[in-house]
């Protein structure tokens, strides 16, 4: 089985599989309630419906820094690395020139619509003073 779809191969352009983040499932501690499995939309887990306990099947799929599944589980019984990890990870990488770019691009729109925006009210509030003047 692959461990990891391809479309999560890369994090910010570094090779998944370098970062070593996915969850560990202590066995002994989980009680095979299957939140985990049901809950990841990144289909990290499959579900052994015989032995009733998830399974870390693609664990590269895993978002990194997500704890979700972690926090969610009823009895504590999933398991990340420390969270400085994922921050070393990010800052190592130099992931915040992207970052920004990324911001950029996804609000330069929002941008462009505050700006035309302030660009009406200003146009609005300069009629209004000359109507005033002319009264
Ligand atoms: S959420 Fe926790 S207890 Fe439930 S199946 Fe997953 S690891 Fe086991
Ligand atoms: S941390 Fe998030 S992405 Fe990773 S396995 Fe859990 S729910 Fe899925």
């Amino acid at each position: 089985m692959l461990m990891s779809d391809k479309k999560f191969d890369y994090w910010f352009g570094v090779p998944r599989k370098e970062i070593k983040w996915y969850p560990k499932i202590d066995p002994a501690a989980c009680i095979g309630c299957g939140l985990c499995a049901v809950i990841c939309g990144r289909g990290v887990y499959s579900y052994d419906l015989v032995t009733k306990k998830p399974i870390v099947a693609k664990p590269y799929n895993c978002l990194v820094g997500c704890q979700t599944c972690a926090n969610l589980c009823p009895v504590g019984a999933i398991e990340f690395p420390d969270p400085q990890v994922a921050r070393e990870t990010a800052r190592k990488n130099k992931i915040f020139v992207k970052v920004k770019k990324m911001l950029e691009e996804k609000f330069a729109q929002q941008l462009l619509e505050t700006a035309k925006q302030y660009h009406a009210q200003a146009t609005q509030h300069e009629m209004e003073m000359r109507e005033i003047g002319k009264a």
